[in-house]
């Protein structure tokens, strides 16, 4: 496949290959940019702002409303090169083909709530006579980098809003699966966007990472992925607008009176779903000791019954990692917990990048599958008596993206909301629960501001104040 430079698709000799990491076939490749494709793409995305900024809020929108369509008649094509290029099994992958709809759908009514306010410049004295207002302009080129893990949705929710505030885009994706995002840009400019209103650069990021994110003409940087990625960019970026969306190590409390099954269900879910390569992934289950033993034993029968394996067929719960790198760190941290004194309750083998579903407990605090995020396929369990105990534990490292609460108190459900230091707490849910359209992020390591339509359209655009001095009035 090739990338989307000033208004035309390109191709260079030098290619990258993606692999799938389940059998290690070539499933495309994609060129592999170079410094002076850097060059061409912010220099063409400073054009195609001046072509975005004038496009109005009824023609971006019908060009979102058009991509959805778009995909929503290809689900199956996109669900495909999801899991394919992925660690997505295709079930997992259709799920998230459907919510890139619902993400473009979103972005498109969201542009038409892109909103002001009349100021009252007569509250204070010195301010009569003056009338005027606010409204949003969009900010300029906005750099977006993404992720392998959702490979096409949280593209989605970076050029979706992006465009329906008018900003124009350079999108860098993940290395090992630009495929989704190739797909997706294609079908906006199927959709009817100029295609000078997006650059898509296919290349590493510790190639063409820093030229990208230190250029003055990228007037914001919206990035998801690691944190250590995360402070690289931070620290290039110099004085622009930042959008982090980073890690975490999700907690999940279960207390005495949860619904167990209920409980048990959604975090083996959460634990394991896209092999465990998810932001809100469920990673730390702090469960009371009254019910632990029933709660260990429910949820190590539900991970023995995963099947692992093919991602394409249909009974598959779970695929690779995305590397077998990835898939020996993870084995390492298993090793490392199980030297210092943890117990594997199942799982802890690997054969390539398939990863057994692992399920831990007694991990001692001073071990990396505690306090790092793991992002693979292994969840830790903990014995709790003490709601604040097991508050302060989950508030303990740091990160903060999602809390889950199970509990049929609504007192302990709302202590645990309020005390919770995350961006957001799911009562009887794992971690693992996402609404596209809700305001996502976290503190602390987890990132800086938020997404979700509305909230990515407020970050991604600016208020300009009109003031009117009428001294004949
Ligand atoms: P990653 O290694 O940090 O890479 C993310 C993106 O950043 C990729 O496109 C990568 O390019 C690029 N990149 C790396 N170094 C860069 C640099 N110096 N300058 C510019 N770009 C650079 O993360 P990942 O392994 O793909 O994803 C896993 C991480 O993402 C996990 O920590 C996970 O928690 C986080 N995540 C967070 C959220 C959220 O919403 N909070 C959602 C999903 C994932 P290359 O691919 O070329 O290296």
């Amino acid at each position: 496949m090739k990338m989307l430079l000033d208004g035309q698709w390109v191709d260079r000799d030098k290619k990258i290959n993606v692999t799938d990491p389940f059998d290690n076939s070539v499933v495309d490749t994609v060129p592999a940019a170079n410094a002076d494709d850097v060059k061409t793409a912010l220099a063409a995305a400073v054009k195609g702002f001046e072509i975005t900024k004038k496009m109005t809020v009824y023609d971006r929108a019908q060009i979102l409303f058009k991509t959805a369509d778009i995909i929503s008649g290809r689900l199956d094509e996109f669900a495909t090169i999801i899991a394919r290029e992925g660690s997505k099994t295709i079930n997992e992958a259709r799920k998230e083909a459907s919510r890139c709809v619902n993400t473009i759908t979103a972005s498109a009514e969201e542009a038409k709530r892109i909103l002001g306010e009349t100021i009252p410049f007569d509250s204070f004295p010195g301010g009569e006579k003056r009338k005027g207002y606010y409204y949003r302009f969009p900010i300029g080129v906005i750099l977006a980098i993404t992720p392998f893990n959702d490979p096409l949705n949280l593209v989605a929710h970076k050029i979706g809003p992006a465009i329906a505030a008018g900003n124009s885009v350079i999108l860098k994706p993940a290395t090992v699966t630009p495929l989704s995002a190739i797909k997706l840009v294609e079908a906006m400019v199927e959709a009817g966007l100029p295609p000078q209103a997006i650059q898509l650069i296919t290349g590493y990021g510790h190639v063409i990472g820093d030229q990208l994110v230190a250029d003055e003409r990228v007037r914001m940087i919206s990035f998801t992925g690691g944190v250590e990625a995360g402070k690289r960019i931070a620290s290039k970026a110099g004085i622009k607008k930042i959008g982090m969306e980073l890690g975490s190590n999700s907690p999940v409390i279960v207390w005495k009176d949860a619904d167990m099954n209920l409980a048990v269900e959604s975090c083996v879910s959460g634990s394991f779903w896209a092999a465990g390569q998810n932001c809100i992934g469920v990673q730390r289950l702090l469960i009371h000791e009254d019910i632990y033993d029933e709660f260990k034993t429910k949820f190590v029968d539900m991970t023995n019954k995963y099947k692992i394996g093919d991602k394409l067929k249909e009974d598959t719960d779970m695929g690779p990692m995305i590397t077998e790198d990835e898939a020996v760190r993870v084995e390492k941290w298993v090793a490392e917990a199980k030297a210092k004194g943890a117990a594997v309750l199942t799982g802890g083998g690997r054969k390539g990048a398939l990863m057994e579903p692992t399920v831990l407990e007694n991990v001692p605090k001073d071990v990396t599958i505690h306090y790092e995020e793991v992002f693979g396929p292994t969840v830790n369990l903990y014995k709790i008596n003490d709601l604040d105990a097991a508050i302060k534990e989950s508030n303990s490292l740091p990160y903060g993206l999602l809390t889950g609460i199970f509990t049929s108190n609504v007192d302990t459900a709302f202590k645990a909301a309020y005390e919770l230091d995350c961006g957001g707490v799911m009562i009887n849910d794992s971690t693992d629960y996402r609404l596209d359209s809700m305001p996502f992020g976290g503190v602390k390591y987890s990132g800086l501001g938020r997404e979700g339509l509305k909230f990515s359209l407020q970050e991604m655009t600016e208020p300009k104040v009109i003031c009117f001095n009428l001294p004949n009035m």
